[in-house]
């Protein structure tokens, strides 16, 4: 008899099966009970008929409790009623292990008690289908990268220097020196893309992040493409295509796990390149035409501001070109203005916030000397990076797309906690 997973049920109708499942829910009657099986690639409903499988197999079933671990046996018939088309007629059951008092019952939980028990909450429907659209996301974007002639290049975690705002950073010893957990790999990318010409990154960031909001995570992980002889419009293009691409894979990959989180899928079926893109000062005229007067020319956008914006439209919108106080020293100065930059935050719709981060870099060593220097950064711990403007500099550009931002859009998701499978928050380095 043949082992199969349950996803691949569709191809054995007729068949009898075995399949290692574990107990999601349960109904019975006096004569017939409906097991919930779950085995970590779907779920389908057992079905163990008395009169058929005898009463021993059927006071098994009946007595099992939410969790329990066992090898079940049946016939795959197809059934129309479920969204995935079959279900398994139980012949045999043996249980590996029975479960006691699973805490995650089908009744509402807070989320505090859900995030203690995160280790188990990972078992349920919602959150098998959020890391299902996760690792499609992560699928997609190999597939993209792959397919547009970048290469993968691995920057490190521990460093000694970092380009963000350094009351965020994770300091740590190394042997006698300090040391700091990743914020970002820009810079290095930035070196690898000198060597590679397009590159990307997918790993993980730390930043101490001392607010608690619905879409900081302490530890979130971070794609980072970077790219030699790209300016500042062509660096937009990827970006817009590449989200359009992760979205239109979830979309056709994931239709069960969407379906599930009850997505609202026609807000992601118009998710194609190009998006709007709208300038910095606009966004702020915007915003005071629709009465902020907690904003002014020059400040950072909050949450509320940047959802205000994604209002207007139905797409991400690209907003451009920031004041140079509010950016980090390395983007590259607008070519008619000095009071703006290059760069362009990606905005997602429905109010999950700045998905991305980009710019084109300054190639300039002399301009990006004196930028280090306004902002009073170690000319040492960056020599390396500033020497990469003496060997042969050229216009290059970046962003950086948040993963668990990303998928909390896409999947609907309304705390970015639930986007990965062990958050650390503020308050939360356990389990
Ligand atoms: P925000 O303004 O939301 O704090 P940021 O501008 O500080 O974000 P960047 O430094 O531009 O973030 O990082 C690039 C991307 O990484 C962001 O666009 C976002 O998608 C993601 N990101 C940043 N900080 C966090 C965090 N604490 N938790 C999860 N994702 C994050
Ligand atoms: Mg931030
Ligand atoms: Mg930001
Ligand atoms: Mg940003």
């Amino acid at each position: 008899m043949k082992k199969i997973m349950i996803k691949d049920m569709p191809q054995h109708i007729g068949e009898t099966v075995k399949i290692g499942a574990w107990l999601a829910n349960k109904r019975s009657s006096g004569k017939i009970a409906f097991l919930q099986l779950r085995d970590g690639s779907g779920f389908v409903q057992g079905v163990v008929v008395k009169e058929e499988v005898g009463e021993e197999i059927f006071a098994t079933a009946k007595g099992m409790t939410q969790e329990t671990s066992m090898y079940v046996i049946g016939e795959v018939k197809a059934d129309e009623r479920s969204s995935f088309g079959c279900e398994l007629a139980v012949t045999g059951i043996e249980v590996l292990h029975a479960a006691t008092d699973f805490p995650i019952t089908p009744k509402e939980h807070g989320p505090e008690f859900l995030m203690d028990n995160r280790h188990l909450w990972l078992r349920s429907r919602k959150q098998h289908a959020i890391m299902k659209i996760r690792n499609e996301i992560i699928r997609a974007t190999y597939e993209f990268f792959n397919n547009n002639g970048f290469t993968k290049m691995d920057p490190p975690i521990l460093t000694g220097s970092s380009p963000e705002g350094t009351s965020e950073l994770f300091h740590t010893k190394y042997f006698d020196e300090d040391a700091y957990l990743s914020q970002s790999g820009q810079l290095y990318m930035e070196a690898a893309a000198m060597a590679l010409g397009k590159v990307f990154s997918f790993g993980p960031t730390f930043r101490a992040e001392k607010s608690k909001t619905r879409r900081h995570l302490i530890e979130f992980w971070m794609i980072e493409p970077e790219m030699a002889f790209v300016e500042f419009e062509e660096n937009l293009e990827v970006q817009e295509q590449y989200v359009a691409h992760i979205v239109q894979s979830v979309l056709a990959n994931c239709k069960l796990d969407l379906e599930r989180l009850g997505r609202d899928t026609s807000k992601l079926e118009n998710i194609q390149a190009p998006f709007p893109r709208i300038s910095y000062d606009d966004a702020i005229k915007l915003l005071h035409e629709q009465g902020f007067d907690d904003i002014e020319w020059g400040d950072d956008f909050g949450a509320p501001h940047e959802t205000a914006i994604a209002n207007s439209f139905d797409k991400p919108v690209f907003i451009t070109c920031y004041p140079v106080g509010i950016k980090p020293f390395y983007m590259q100065p607008h070519p008619d203005r000095d009071d703006v930059v290059l760069c362009a935050d990606l905005i997602a719709p429905e109010g999950y916030g700045e998905i991305i981060g980009g710019s084109e870099r300054i190639h300039d060593y002399d301009l990006l000397k004196s930028r280090l220097e306004e902002h009073n950064l170690s000319l040492d711990a960056y020599a390396w990076y500033l020497e990469l403007r003496k060997q042969g500099s050229v216009p290059h550009s970046g962003f950086g797309l948040g993963l668990e931002r990303t998928v909390a859009w896409i999947s609907g998701t309304e705390h970015i906690r639930e986007t990965i499978p062990f958050p650390r928050l503020l308050n939360r380095l356990y389990p």
